[in-house]
């Protein structure tokens, strides 16, 4: 079996885009929306691929600790950085690219949805797509649809785990 379940996050937060030709190079902020999909191999006894309790837990957990209220920032935009150091208190989450609604969905999908997928013991679960919602019209979206993509993003998690 194949089944894929979405949880969806919404969180607001505040970014620039370093380089930008517009405003968007300008402090701002959105508020954002997040859907993880989580694909399991099989159901529980109790009809379920996981609880939605589960993952909601990990994903807005995970969120809230770390990028709800803040500000998120390419760890290259010295002077952003630097401005935002001055407030206290601050949050800044430090990206490793521009924080694009394309970046955010390919960090949480690479980077953080892989461990916290495997903090839940007794089920074997993928994310396999994460959608990130920047405003009510736009959104990026990364996937893993194909054995090839999936064994790739679990390559690109193992290399920079490595490095870390
Ligand atoms: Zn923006």
């Amino acid at each position: 079996m194949n089944v894929t379940v979405m949880r969806q996050v919404k969180f607001c937060a505040g970014h620039r885009l370093l380089g930008h030709e517009g405003k968007c190079a300008n402090f701002h902020g959105h508020n954002y929306v997040v859907q993880f999909h989580v694909n399991g191999k099989e159901i529980d006894e109790l009809g379920r691929v996981v609880d939605f309790q589960v993952i909601n837990k990990l994903f807005k957990g995970w969120i809230d600790e770390h990028w709800d209220h803040g500000f998120l920032l390419w760890s290259e935009d010295d002077n952003a950085i630097k401005a935002l150091e001055q407030v206290e208190p601050n949050r800044i989450y430090r990206m490793p690219y521009n924080p694009t609604a394309e970046n955010m969905a390919r960090y949480l999908m690479y980077e953080i949805a892989p461990d916290l997928m495997s903090t839940v013991e007794g089920y074997d679960l993928q994310v396999t797509k994460v959608v990130v919602w920047e405003t009510e019209n736009s959104f990026a979206e990364v996937s893993v649809d194909n054995a090839r993509a999936q064994a790739d993003a679990m390559l690109e998690h193992a290399q920079r785990s490595r490095f870390e």
